[in-house]
């Protein structure tokens, strides 16, 4: 699991950044998704608009899970 690990790690990064408060997609205020893939912080609709990237769901500021 340490490349879910990672994953989790660069998606909280992403999301503590204050530029990344609303989903770099489409605009909708506090996304709680992220893609790996493009180092974007997007929302649910957004994450399933791009299924076939790697996203982890951001639960809080320390911990995410992995998406199927
Ligand atoms: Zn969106």
């Amino acid at each position: 699991q340490a490349s879910a690990l990672s994953c989790c790690q660069v998606a909280l990064r992403l999301w503590e950044h204050p530029y990344n408060k609303v989903c770099g997609d489409c605009g909708a205020a506090n996304p709680e998704w992220a893609s790996v893939n493009l180092l974007l912080v997007i929302c649910q609709h957004c994450a399933g608009m791009t299924a076939h990237l790697v996203h982890v769901k951001i639960i809080n500021a320390e911990g995410c899970v992995t998406a199927e």
